[in-house]
């Protein structure tokens, strides 16, 4: 069953780009849950429960668990409270053409999907530099591949039904927001979602 949520918005964008970083302060400004499937999954991992032990294996491997999988954790955290009432920023979801589709099946609406662009350059620069244990060269390309593979076919999936904005995720960081918040006014404005109601369940 599909619910109808006050905002549902994706933020895609490449590993590396800041999405998200940026997706915790456009939740803020605008009052939407942040829901990240990384840290989703995480969590479920941490639980040693056995769907936690399979979804160690597939993450440490550096793969992307299954849709089937990824789609039920999903579904059961859109179905709880906060979301129903405030609304919700998707982090990592979808990630592939299949999530897409069954996201529609989750929420009656996708009201906007933001995509945060930075080159692939600029994203393995940046992913060096901030020297993570699981960052090396080979796993950086490995991920990226991976992107470009089963995550940027969703931009002319998405592209169909015109609800991508792209946004350049070159600059300073406070320079990008601005960029992302004009943009998900746009989305907001365009799809008569209103600010002001969301802003005011921030609020109470
Ligand atoms: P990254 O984007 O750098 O891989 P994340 O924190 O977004 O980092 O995700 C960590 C891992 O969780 C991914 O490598 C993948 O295994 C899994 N994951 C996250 N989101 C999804 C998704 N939508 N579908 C399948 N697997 C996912």
């Amino acid at each position: 069953m599909s619910s109808q949520i006050p905002a549902c918005l994706v933020v895609l964008g490449r590993q590396g780009s800041g999405k998200g970083t940026q997706s915790l302060l456009l939740c803020e400004k605008f009052g939407l849950v942040h829901v990240s499937t990384g840290d989703l999954l995480r969590e479920a991992a941490e639980s040693n429960s056995p769907l936690g032990l399979r979804v160690k294996l597939v993450m440490d491997s550096g793969e992307l668990v299954s849709d089937d999988t990824m789609c039920e954790i999903l579904a059961e955290r859109v179905a709880q409270a906060d979301v129903q009432t405030r609304g919700v920023l998707l982090d990592g979801f979808p990630r592939t053409v299949v999530q897409a589709e069954r996201l529609a099946d989750i929420v009656e609406q996708v009201h906007g999907v933001i995509n945060l662009d930075v080159p692939i350059a600029e994203v393995t620069k940046r992913m060096l530099l901030r020297n993570r244990a699981d960052d090396t060269e080979e796993s950086i390309a490995r991920r990226l591949a991976l992107y470009e593979e089963q995550t940027e076919p969703l931009l002319s999936w998405y592209e169909d039904a015109s609800i991508v904005k792209t946004v350049d995720g070159l600059g300073s960081e406070d320079e990008v927001f601005k960029r992302l918040a004009t943009a998900v006014e746009e989305i907001f404005d365009a799809s008569q979602v209103s600010l002001r109601v969301l802003l005011k369940q921030e609020k109470s």
